[in-house]
């Protein structure tokens, strides 16, 4: 996928500060944060939105939770966190590779609707 920023961070063909590595998914801190943690989970595997997955996918899925599981635990908010994915442009889908946000961090009870990744 030429274009594509995510594949071009997987490919190390763009920079990004890697959280998270393994043969099928990278994690990488967003460029423009909306949490004191944000971290996008991303399968390396070209797929542009979950409306788009199969069930090749389902492993691959489950994955994702389990590894922003661990992310949570070594950034150190294990206590409290958020997993957010957007579906399509009008769910304020923006970059069509599929991601994953995991938050974090906040100092007091999340309570911001406009902080929901
Ligand atoms: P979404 O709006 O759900 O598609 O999320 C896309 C996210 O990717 C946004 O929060 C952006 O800040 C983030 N983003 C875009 N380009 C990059 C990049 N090169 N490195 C890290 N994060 C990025
Ligand atoms: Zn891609």
């Amino acid at each position: 996928m030429g274009d594509c920023i995510f594949c071009k961070i997987v490919k190390k063909e763009a920079p990004a500060t890697v959280e998270f590595e393994n043969d099928n998914l990278i994690a990488f801190r967003n460029i423009n944060p909306i949490a004191p943690v944000h971290v996008l989970i991303v399968p390396k595997k070209h797929i542009a939105k979950l409306s788009e997955i199969s069930e090749e996918d389902q492993s691959l899925m489950g994955e994702v939770l389990l590894i922003a599981k661990n992310i949570a635990k070594k950034l150190g908010i294990s206590e409290a966190f958020r997993v957010a994915l957007a579906n399509g442009e009008n769910a304020g889908q923006s970059v069509f590779h599929l991601h994953f946000h995991l938050t974090g961090g906040w100092k007091e009870k999340y309570t911001r609707e406009e902080d929901r990744g």
